[in-house]
Formats: structure tokens, sequence, C-alpha cells
């Protein structure tokens, strides 16, 4: 049922989801073993070097800000003739390289900018739940 709000979730396994008073928590991961290209070279990838936990900020749902707390994979490349050792999965849709929001979040934040610029779309973002009173600079 989640999917069906959150399409982009599709891709990830979603183990977990709190309502707090304040926000909405979904805690995800990406489906084990599944092979991923490596940027440099597109040569795809499931040896795992490492994994660790990203905070994405994603449109609101009731009113209430929703954060996806994503557990990544740093994986390996093994081809010899490419210059990256290890790359960090990106989940198609949902993350971007450096990003603290999900690709949804980031075009109404974009289109927010684009139509009203400035204080009015800043104000505009917070009563929207897509920024916190004080707007990520991402
Ligand atoms: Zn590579």
């Amino acid at each position: 049922m989640l999917q069906q709000f959150l399409p982009y979730l599709a891709a990830v396994l979603v183990e977990q989801v709190q309502v707090l008073e304040d926000e909405v928590l979904i805690v995800a991961r990406p489906r084990d073993g599944t092979a991923v290209p490596c940027p440099g070279c597109g040569t795809p990838t499931r040896r795992v070097h490492s994994r660790y936990r990203r905070r994405l900020a994603d449109a609101a749902l009731g009113g209430r800000p929703v954060v996806i707390d994503l557990c990544v994979r740093r994986l390996f490349c093994d081809t010899a003739r490419c210059a990256r050792r290890t790359f960090v999965e990106q989940v198609a849709g949902l993350t971007v390289r450096y990003g603290r929001r999900t690709a949804a979040l980031a075009e109404i934040v974009q289109v927010l900018a684009l139509a009203l610029a400035g204080r009015a779309g800043a104000r505009l973002a917070v009563v929207l739940r897509a920024c916190p009173a004080e707007p990520m600079t991402r």
C-alpha cells in the first residue's frame, strides 16, 4: 500500500514505517543481491565493501515530513582497467549522489524555487513540509 503513495520505494525493501509526532520515518534498504553497474565502467557488481545509513527527506504525507532511513551499500568494482575501486549504490528515482532529499522532493523544491524564488518559495516550502524551518541547501 505504501508503494502506491510512494512508487519510488518499489526499488527498495521497506523494513519499517513509524508515524511519529513530528515525522513519518520509513526504514528501508535496497534489495540484497541486486547487481549495480559501476558508475566508472558500467560493469555490474554485487560484492559489498560496507554499508551505511543515509537519511533522506521526502515529500510530506498527511502534513508530516517524511524521512527515509536508507541503508545503502558501498560496492567494489573488480574491473582491472577501472579507476574506481569502490562506489556507493544509488537507487533509481530515489537517491542522487550527495543528495539529502529524495528525487521527488528535490523536484518539488526545484519547481518552487523556479516559480517563486527567494523568500516566498522558502515560506511555501516550509508550509508544504518540503523543507524544515531552516531550508536545506541541497
Ligand atoms: Zn568500475
